[in-house]
């Protein structure tokens, strides 16, 4: 991997992408917290609502990610095109 590579916009983006999956769970019509399993609807995320649903001893309420639907969506805006 060049050094090009590293400091390109796609692997930054994927870079945040494998970050995020640490933390959150991805299904058909919802977002789940991978730590306490809290659960929000997409349709609470994607109306703006934050994300409130992580138990009290959740680690991820230390971390202040509000709007992790919010996050996810900006780092695929992010990505460039890619080449097959
Ligand atoms: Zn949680």
């Amino acid at each position: 991997m060049s050094t090009a590579d590293l400091n390109g916009t796609n692997y930054q983006a994927a870079g945040v992408i494998e970050h995020w999956t640490r933390d959150w769970e991805l299904g058909e019509t919802w977002l789940r917290c991978r730590h306490c399993v809290g659960f929000q609807p997409f349709a609470q995320a994607a109306g703006g609502e934050s994300f409130t649903a992580h138990t009290p001893e959740c680690p991820g309420i230390s971390r202040g990610e509000h709007f992790p639907l919010h996050t996810l969506r900006a780092a695929l805006a992010a990505l460039g095109p890619v080449k097959p």
